[in-house]
């Protein structure tokens, strides 16, 4: 099958690739390279170049002729959306919408759609199913939700047919050691107590220690990158076997707190580092955890790496071996 990936150079996105090349896909990588790095896209073919610059995109698709496209490429930081609006505005929703436009021209009909579960802001029941009610508290959130609608909108118009995967929090590494997580600047949870757990970062700080949960500490639903690649890949198969257009939670349906996984991680690396209290950080809920009941029963689901022990030592092999 041919497949075109936005953003395959990105962390979840060259683990989809790779799997897709693995089974002798031909896949095609748009990227910037901006946060994205080239020796991520192993064997499959890159393009470097932006989504804004719809004279190349529209000779891409032309020449290409993709069978699907999966977008990865966005910015992904909240706090920064908060502090930049435009820029996710800008490249989420704008370079996204320009992206839907040029795969209309070229006759694409199977899309899919990397999603967050930052689309529900802060839900009032958890786990959370998809017909949860869709209120971001965050330009993030809203950046991909415009995407979402805009997606449902076209293939209600037409022949078109996608699939959005709502992540929850993407974690881990493929334990090859060959591709992994790398941003700059970091900010997610894992890689910063990896930081502290090496010395590079003096300790790592928990933002908020005075939630409503059991510990005080936000609970999150971390999900292995190697089980979101698969929901990746049975996305498509579902697809080309007529499925409707839907949206899928990704997620194991089991949350950590955050001093559950900082404990985790003192485990797995059999390293000590120092824990500081810190402020809440703005925009995160208390708990964010997925009913992910339908990506089971509609795609056949079955997560590998369910376990947070597993998905850190995969990171941590990652992070001691790293080759970007
Ligand atoms: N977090 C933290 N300290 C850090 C980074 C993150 O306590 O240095 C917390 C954050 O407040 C959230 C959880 O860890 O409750 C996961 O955050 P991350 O940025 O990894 O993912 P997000 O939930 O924002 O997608």
């Amino acid at each position: 099958m041919k497949v075109l990936v936005t953003g395959g150079a990105g962390y979840i996105g060259s683990h989809v690739v790779r799997q897709l090349t693995a089974r002798g896909d031909d896949v095609l990588v748009l990227d910037n390279l901006s946060n994205g790095h080239r020796e991520a896209v192993g064997i499959a073919g890159l393009e470097v170049m932006n989504l804004a610059d719809s004279v190349a995109l529209n000779r891409i698709l032309g020449e290409f002729r993709p069978d699907a496209v999966m977008h990865f490429a966005a910015f992904i930081e909240v706090g920064e959306s908060v502090q930049n609006p435009l820029k996710y505005y800008q490249n989420n929703t704008a370079n996204g919408f320009a992206l839907l436009a040029a795969c209309a021209d070229a006759g694409v009909k199977n899309f899919i759609f990397s999603s967050t579960a930052a689309v529900y802001g802060s839900p009032e029941n958890t786990p959370i199913p998809e017909t949860a009610s869709l209120n971001p508290i965050n330009p993030y959130g809203f950046s991909k939700l415009f995407v979402e609608q805009a997606l449902g909108d076209l293939s209600a118009s037409d022949d078109f047919r996608f699939v959005a995967l709502r992540y929850f929090n993407a974690a881990g590494a493929d334990p090859s050691g060959e591709i992994g997580e790398s941003h700059d600047p970091e900010s997610h949870l894992i890689p910063l107590i990896f930081k502290a757990a090496t010395g590079e970062r003096e300790n790592i700080s928990i933002f908020g220690s005075d939630y409503p949960t059991p510990d005080g500490t936000c609970i999150r639903d971390y999900v292995h990158v190697n089980d979101l690649a698969d929901a990746h890949l049975l996305a498509l198969s579902y697809l080309q076997n007529g499925g409707e257009s839907a949206a899928f939670n990704c997620g194991y349906g089991h949350g950590y707190s955050v001093k559950e996984v900082v404990d985790t991680v003192k485990r797995a690396t059999g390293r000590e580092f120092e824990v500081v209290d810190a402020p809440r950080r703005a925009g995160d809920p208390p708990i964010l955890v997925a009913d992910s009941r339908r990506l089971k029963e509609a795609l056949n689901w079955t997560p590998r790496f369910d376990s947070l022990d597993i998905t850190v030592r995969t990171a941590w092999n990652w992070e001691l071996n790293r080759r970007y």
